[in-house]
């Protein structure tokens, strides 16, 4: 068996923020329309700093507005709901996400149960994940979505095949499952209780890796040619005291069996933000009852 096709999402993001740049432009020269994105971050967490940066900055480079709201770690619950209150009434910010995780002394439901359903660019308020899973238009949640562009990218119509997908948390597992469903796919979700993983896993066509534990998905679970997906997103030490990033799949085994296989950095990751970004210029677009622009 040769090595597995290499699904570059860092190229596919890149030329996905490209379109929706021009897409972008579009609107405004037609509609006089700026799509916003607010962030709102509380706390100092490095990682959710890091990325929220990231945000704000491919945000603006796709020429779109990007507000930027930080909050200290000891903030109320009342306050954080104050300004995620602010931001559903500004008519410029037509995008909301709060940055997960919250400080242990927020509960996050009720958080994003106050983000304005046709704001909320996360697809993680409860309306927008009935509206996904009775197909109905609503906003999806941006990792789920990518990792469905990389898959029709790389195997073009995904009817009929079994997809395997291992997580079942509310923000990856299920809603990847939701739309692989729509893709007319027979969809199986594992989680920590599955009986015998490695047998699921080897039957599938599509199998994707959501659990968040290192390399745990061996060479021999995989179905000779099959498309594997990893969403995980792992750090563990490296040789010189140093650390890496590393998937939920062992790469160097299961690149050897898969047909086609993201990396990790570079596969699903970039994805995220890009999604972000298009869903931000589609609530935009929707808010105002316009036509979202063709890429
Ligand atoms: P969660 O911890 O919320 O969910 C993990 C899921 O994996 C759970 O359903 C759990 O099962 C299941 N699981 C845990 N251990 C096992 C096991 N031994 N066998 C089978 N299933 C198991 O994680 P998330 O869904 O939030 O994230 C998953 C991974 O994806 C993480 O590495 C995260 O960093 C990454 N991620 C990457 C993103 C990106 O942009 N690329 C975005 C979001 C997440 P159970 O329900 O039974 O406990």
């Amino acid at each position: 068996m040769t090595d597995a096709v290499l699904i570059d999402g860092k190229a596919f993001a890149a030329q996905l923020r490209e379109a929706i740049g021009r897409r972008a432009a579009t609107l405004k020269a037609e509609h006089g329309l700026v799509p916003g994105l607010a962030a709102v971050l509380v706390g100092e967490d490095p990682a959710s700093q890091v990325y929220v940066r990231n945000k704000e900055k491919q945000t603006v480079e796709a020429g779109m507005a990007s507000v930027g709201r930080r909050l200290p770690a000891d903030v109320s619950e009342a306050d954080l709901m104050t300004v995620v209150a602010e931001l559903n009434a500004d008519p410029a910010v037509h995008g909301i996400l709060v940055q997960l995780p919250l400080p242990d002394h927020i509960a996050e439901k009720p958080v994003i149960e106050m983000i304005d359903v046709a704001k909320d660019v996360d697809g993680f308020h409860p309306l927008n994940v009935g509206a996904l899973s009775s197909g109905e238009e609503g906003l999806v949640p941006c990792t789920p979505r990518g990792c469905m562009m990389l898959l029709h990218d790389v195997l073009g119509d995904l009817t009929g095949m079994n997809a395997v997908v291992v997580g079942r948390s509310n923000i990856v597992g299920k809603p990847i499952a939701q739309l692989l469903l729509a893709a007319n796919c027979t969809v199986t979700i594992a989680h920590s209780r599955t009986k015998d993983l490695p047998g699921l896993c080897r039957s599938a066509d599509i199998l994707i890796a959501a659990v968040g534990r290192p390399q745990m998905i061996k060479g021999d679970w995989i179905k000779p040619g099959a498309a594997v997906i990893d969403v995980g997103i792992n750090r563990i030490e490296a040789e010189g005291g140093k650390t890496r990033l590393v998937g939920d799949v062992d790469f160097e085994e299961a690149v050897q069996v898969a047909g086609s296989i993201t990396p990790v950095p570079g596969g699903v990751g970039p994805m995220t933000i890009a999604c972000l970004l298009e869903n931000t210029l589609i609530a935009c677009c929707r808010q105002n009852g316009v036509e979202v622009p063709e890429g």
